[in-house]
């Protein structure tokens, strides 16, 4: 099981932000931004390169709640989400995964 399907799990613990029955949201361990969250579907998907029409629908469920989430966590200045994907994104944990980063200025360099 990988890492996030583990947490989904519950044998690894997180601080939760968001969950229901198919997405879950936590904060992530090594923040990068003063709010730095991690979405999560339940289902193992391995990257933004492994959505199909099959299981597009928790793509869209995830979309769906970021605003909420965001709202939550009273990020009205704006926040930004990013998914890494591969090697040359730098992804480290292959379980799809959506970052919401917000709370400050955040730098505009995108690569
Ligand atoms: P990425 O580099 O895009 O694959 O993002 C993986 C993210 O998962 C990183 O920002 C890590 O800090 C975060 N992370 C790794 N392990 C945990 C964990 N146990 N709980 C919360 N976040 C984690
Ligand atoms: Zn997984």
């Amino acid at each position: 099981m990988c890492l996030f399907c583990k947490i989904v799990a519950g044998e690894i613990p997180s601080t939760k932000v968001y969950e229901d029955e198919t997405i879950l949201a936590f904060r992530d361990i090594a923040p990068m931004a003063p709010t730095h969250i991690l979405v999560i579907p339940k289902t193992h998907i391995p990257s933004v390169d492994g959505i199909t029409a099959e299981n597009s629908a928790v793509v869209a469920h995830i979309f769906e709640t970021i605003p909420a989430i965001a709202a939550q966590e009273g990020l009205t200045g704006g926040y930004r989400v990013v998914s890494n994907c591969g090697d040359d994104a730098g992804q480290t944990v292959h379980h799809l995964h959506f970052h919401i980063l917000g709370g400050k200025k955040l730098n505009v360099e995108m690569a």
